[in-house]
């Protein structure tokens, strides 16, 4: 093998938790809400104590709990959450990426176009130029961009010369949610000017070590973005109140921005079916793929309660201002046709 000029690796951007919606004022009388008022939607330090950390009393690490068991109220004192969300956020990278991480490739330049290549061939799909446009930034601040593996680049994005793609894996789909999907895929896409392609449904189950590179499954080219509706049973970070997960993984060719190829949606249908019962139910579900949908393409939470990427959602349907300016900015990525 020739010089060994290429080298690519994959990370996952962080796979995030939504906490399982509860229902919206008016809907039952036995809701719990914060001083407040305020109905949490979902939470990320919550979701993933019972799996990572032993915060809460009679809970231990790997425990399974029963469903459905209410945690008990986080604490309201931001400074205190964010930083027990980066702890959180670094326990998850180091559950879900050691494998991966551990996939670092030096690949020879004609590689990727050999059996067993662990990477496509270049520049599948890509065009010259952006296919769409993001819209301009209404100014906002006030949303946080997914940390990006070199000091050099701002932020990872996918790449805006060639169509983002996703699947769909309709077992279990809650009854009431045909559409969903493609709405919030909708939305992210207008907000994003990223061009995504539906790539029809799939049999391929959600896996929490997913390889983004499929070519049995998928054709020689990155494999799509998997949506599914899925249980806990199936995907043990969707136990408890968490009621979705997403994020992305990156590849890198030296001299060249990293940029998103693949991704993840596990959507606990379970919760679901509950959330949708309540009197907003559908929206709210909608609220929770935007979400996840917007860590996919690179949001992280944000400390702001009138944000959709606010870590806790109280009854929000909409993207925020700052949730759009955020969007708006990841939609402006590089192209990268070397991937
Ligand atoms: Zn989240």
């Amino acid at each position: 093998m020739g010089a060994m000029d290429r080298e690519w690796f994959y990370k996952d951007n962080d796979t995030k938790p939504a906490r399982r919606p509860e229902p919206g004022p008016g809907a039952g009388s036995g809701v719990q809400r914060s001083p407040s008022g305020r109905v949490p939607l979902w939470a990320l330090e919550e979701s993933l104590n019972g799996q990572l950390q032993e915060h809460a009393p009679g809970r231990t690490t790997h425990s399974r709990k029963p469903k459905r068991v209410r945690k008990p109220r986080r604490r309201r004192s931001g400074r205190g959450l964010r930083l027990g969300t980066v702890g959180v956020i670094a326990l998850v990278v180091g559950l879900y990426l050691t494998p991966t991480i551990l996939d670092r490739y030096i690949l020879a330049p004609a590689l990727p176009y050999l059996p067993g290549s662990p990477a496509p061939p270049r520049g599948v799909d890509a065009s010259d130029v952006p296919l769409g446009l993001p819209p301009a930034s209404n100014g906002s601040t006030s949303f946080v961009l997914e940390e990006s593996p070199d000091d050099s680049q701002d932020f990872v994005a996918y790449d805006p010369c060639r169509p983002v793609d996703y699947v769909l894996r309709p077992d279990f789909a809650p009854a009431g949610t045909d559409g969903l999907i493609e709405e919030a895929v909708a939305e992210i896409s207008a907000a994003t000017g990223l061009t995504f392609a539906y790539r029809g449904i799939t049999s391929e189950a959600p896996s929490e070590d997913r390889d983004p590179y499929q070519p049995d499954r998928y054709g020689k080219r990155w494999a799509p973005i998997l949506i599914s509706w899925t249980s806990p049973a199936e995907i043990p970070g969707l136990e408890g109140d968490v009621a979705g997960l997403g994020g992305s993984l990156y590849a890198h060719t030296p001299g060249k921005p990293f940029v998103y190829v693949a991704g993840q949606i596990q959507l606990d249908a379970p919760d679901a079916n509950v959330v949708m019962q309540y009197p907003n139910g559908r929206d709210l579900v909608k609220a929770l793929i935007v979400h996840e949908l917007a860590h996919v393409v690179g949001l992280d939470h944000v400390d702001d309660p009138s944000q959709l990427m606010y870590e806790e959602n109280n009854g929000l349907t909409a993207l925020g201002d700052g949730d759009r300016a955020g969007l708006a900015l990841l939609g402006a990525g590089p192209c990268v046709p070397q991937l």
